[in-house]
């Protein structure tokens, strides 16, 4: 346990089969990873280029086609050896996830949960979604049809910094599981728990270029990565998703892309008030809210308000903050100087407006460079800038509502839709509620894991929150091409028997086409 060294990490970097960079590593522009906790240098990756792009399509083209000639339960021994390579090397994968993105160790544990759990479920019920599926044919007894499924080829992955392991992991086994290779872009700050993954998938039986990484920046390799690829996962910005699906979108290439969040959580009258703050803090501030299912609003029925912020606000006020690689600390750094000007900048101006800080409101310079404290403000107006826009870190906004309804319009009151948390007098009440809120994910009596983890559902966002799913038959199908191939009798095609003229098959298929309903099918 503790800060990966650093010709751990070189070996890593050389993982990066760029053709240049491995002849001669001083021939290429690299960019350098730092380490959140502290400032300090971890390593450095090269930058690709576009022709380093190209290179590993052709490389990743060939591997494919022998890749998805593997027999199905073959490809899902490797996704089960690669569960085990996880937890095998769980440490080493939580230090190196909390060495580039800063986060405390129980928020790097979920994206080691995540991975392993993800495997092996693709892994178990991944063989009867992808298997051929008869389905009826077009005229009873004299027709039959199959639906197969064909990987698309190439998926292009780009991917962001906040969970960098279990997001590319998790959405990366469910295309290679499919058949496909894979081009990926890792987030400029957090490429090596990218590169530790592909490590242990190789140590787990995945052959050598079926998954390539081309490390570089978002707009020219990301980029090269979109206009070539047969299918695009893409998961980051609503603004970024919005470009790529424009630019993809040219090509006719199906994408899917998971997006922002500006998640709202529903506290009823009758709730445990001390267990939902003790799980608020959780969902508030898992990763420092830097995770795209973050509550970042809090609905509040009026005759509890003020005691929930009270008790939510001591709970805030208590969490342990630190830097390290130990189990304490509740809440880690952020990842950038970028993500603080962001969070400094909404709080700020929420104050401005007239909010109130019941809890935090600081940067922490005494912890480390990054550090913000978890933020809870009231009396947010409706124009500042936190009410209706991600933050994306450590702030939650909580609101007064007169009952459920009104926590219900609310909720809903927002241009994203990726997830959600009720908790009310009953479980079948906050159930009730749930279904009133437009969000993939609906979360009650939890935070943000129930719905996630539910695996055999789909995962994904309404507005702007995304496009496709993850999770469930729909994160796997997405990744394949399906074809029907249906076979009609000699006995009977669609012209009718030869000997008959028209006028006579005409009338006799449209009657015979009407008894259809009789039948169940
Ligand atoms: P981002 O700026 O959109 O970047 C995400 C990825 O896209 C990075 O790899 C980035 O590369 C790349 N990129 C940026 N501009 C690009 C372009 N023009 N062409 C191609 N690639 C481009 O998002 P972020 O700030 O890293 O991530 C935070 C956002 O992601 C938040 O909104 C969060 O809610 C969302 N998110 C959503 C989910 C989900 O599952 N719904 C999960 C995690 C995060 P560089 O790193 O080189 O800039």
């Amino acid at each position: 346990m503790g800060r990966p060294r650093n010709d751990r990490l070189a070996a890593l970097a050389r993982r990066v089969d760029i053709p240049v960079w491995q002849r001669d590593s001083t021939a290429r522009p690299t960019m350098t990873v730092h380490e959140p906790f502290t400032g300090e240098v971890l390593g450095d990756v090269p930058v690709g280029t576009v022709d380093d792009v190209e290179h590993a399509f052709v490389r990743a083209r060939r591997a494919q086609a022998e890749w998805a000639e593997t027999p199905v339960r073959r490809r899902a021994a490797v996704l089960r050896r690669f569960a085990d390579r996880v937890h095998a090397r769980r440490e080493e994968i939580l230090d190196v996830v909390q060495a580039e993105s800063g986060k405390n160790r129980m928020s790097a544990l979920d994206e080691v949960l995540d991975a392993m759990l993800t495997a092996r479920f693709y892994a178990d019920k991944g063989p009867g979604l992808l298997a051929d599926r008869r389905i009826p044919g077009a005229i009873p007894l004299f027709s039959s049809a199959t639906v197969v499924r064909r990987p698309r080829g190439v998926v292009g992955m780009i991917s962001p910094w906040n969970y960098p392991f279990s997001l590319p992991m998790g959405d990366g086994l469910a295309a290679l599981f499919a058949g496909n290779a894979i081009v990926h872009k890792p987030a400029s700050l957090t490429p090596f728990s990218t590169l530790l993954g592909v490590e242990l998938w190789e140590e787990a039986g995945l052959p050598h270029d079926v998954w390539q990484v081309v490390p570089g920046s978002g707009r020219e390799v990301g980029g090269a990565v979109v206009d070539r690829c047969d299918f695009l996962m893409f998961t980051g910005s609503s603004a970024t998703g919005a470009r790529l699906g424009a630019q993809i979108g040219r090509r006719l290439v199906p994408f899917s892309a998971e997006l922002g969040g500006k998640n709202p959580m529903v506290v009823g009258a009758g709730a445990d008030l001390e267990q939902v703050a003790d799980i608020a803090v959780r969902a508030c501030f898992a990763s420092a809210g830097q995770l795209c299912m973050s509550i970042e609003r809090i609905y509040v029925e009026q005759e509890v308000y003020d005691e929930f912020c009270d008790v939510f606000a001591r709970r805030v006020q208590a969490m342990r903050l630190g830097a390290g690689y130990g189990w304490g600390p509740e809440m880690g750094s952020l990842v950038s100087e970028d993500q603080m000007t962001v969070v400094t900048e909404h709080v700020a101006d929420a104050v401005a407006k007239g909010a109130t800080v019941l809890a935090g409101g600081h940067r922490r310079p005494d912890l480390g460079p990054l550090f913000h404290e978890p933020t809870v403000l009231v009396d947010v107006p409706a124009d500042a800038t936190c009410h209706a826009e991600e933050t994306f870190g450590p702030v939650v906004s909580v609101y007064p509502v007169a009952d459920l309804d009104e926590a219900v319009a609310r909720a809903n009151d927002s241009e994203y839709g990726l997830t959600a948390a009720v908790f009310c007098a009953t479980p079948e009440q906050g159930y009730e509620v749930g279904t009133r809120i437009d969000a993939g994910m609906v979360n009650v009596d939890e935070g943000y894991p129930a719905a996630w983890s539910s695996l055999a559902g789909p995962s994904g966002g309404t507005g702007i929150s995304g496009v496709g799913y993850r999770h469930g038959s729909e994160g796997l199908l997405k990744y394949t091409q399906a074809h029907t191939i249906a076979t009609q009798s000699r006995a009977l095609n669609f012209g009718g028997p030869g000997s008959l003229p028209q006028r006579v098959w005409g009338p006799a298929l449209a009657r015979s086409t009407n008894l259809l309903k009789y039948l169940k099918r």
